[in-house]
């Protein structure tokens, strides 16, 4: 998946504003930040989206999760943060590699409207 606009930003083909990287996922900052901090975390391996993930995934899966808190501290947010996935064209995603949002610095919204 070369053309992916997240695997370039893995390769470093396009600029993004980095924040954490190893060998295997990287976090940097969304373009278009929903809230005072608003990082992204994504696997550096072409995952499509949750539902795309497989068992072999488990580790990487539970790695990024295990990430998002300490990467949200560092960007002060201790007092909490909002963690998303959006997973297919039904959940709203928009860019086909999985990707963690991680949300704080201001007052965050209920998430769902209940109706
Ligand atoms: P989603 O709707 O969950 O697929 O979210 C995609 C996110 O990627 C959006 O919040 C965009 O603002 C963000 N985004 C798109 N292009 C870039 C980019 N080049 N660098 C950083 N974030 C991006
Ligand atoms: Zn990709």
């Amino acid at each position: 998946m070369s053309d992916c606009l997240f695997c370039k930003i893995s390769r470093g083909e396009i600029p993004a504003g980095k924040v954490y990287e190893d060998d295997e996922v990287i976090a940097f900052h969304d373009i278009n930040p929903a809230a005072p901090v608003h990082m992204l975390l994504i696997p550096r391996q072409h995952i499509a989206s949750l539902a795309d993930a497989q068992d072999e995934h488990q580790a990487l899966l539970g790695k990024m999760l295990l990430l998002a808190p300490r990467l949200a501290r560092e960007q002060g947010l201790g007092d909490g943060f909002r963690t998303v996935i959006n997973t297919g064209r039904g959940g709203g995603q928009e860019v086909f590699h999985l990707h963690l949002h991680i949300i704080g610095g201001s007052t965050i919204p209920p998430m769902v409207r209940h109706h």
